[in-house]
């Protein structure tokens, strides 16, 4: 077993395991139970959920997913990006439709 993660939350630790999941690598979190004590045990990377795959064999694929997961962020954070639309105009991301050209976000 190889750690390949170390979540901010629990949440966040389930995300990235369902991720690995979809590609095939067996995945596991540890440590969120100490999530809940918090204000009682000092904050340490040990005291953050972790994720870790099952299968040493799988641990370079897993982490091209978490660089992945890391420069997207969780899905609910994806409108945070700008976006280009294909007459070239850039777009803010609370827009779902290009301010000069009117065509709709692709998704
Ligand atoms: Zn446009």
């Amino acid at each position: 077993m190889k750690k390949v993660y170390i979540a901010k939350n629990p949440a966040d630790a389930h995300l990235l395991k369902g991720l690995l999941e979809g590609e095939n690598i067996e995945a596991d979190v540890r440590g969120e139970f100490l999530y809940g004590v918090r204000g009682e045990v000092p904050i340490t990377p040990d005291t953050c959920p972790s994720v870790w795959v099952m299968d040493d064999a799988d641990y370079d694929r897993a982490m091209e997913v978490v660089s992945a997961f890391r420069e997207e962020g969780p899905p609910n954070a994806i409108g945070s990006k700008a976006w280009r639309c294909s007459c070239g105009e850039e777009n803010d991301s609370q827009f779902s439709e290009c301010w000069s050209c009117g065509k709709a976000r692709p998704i």
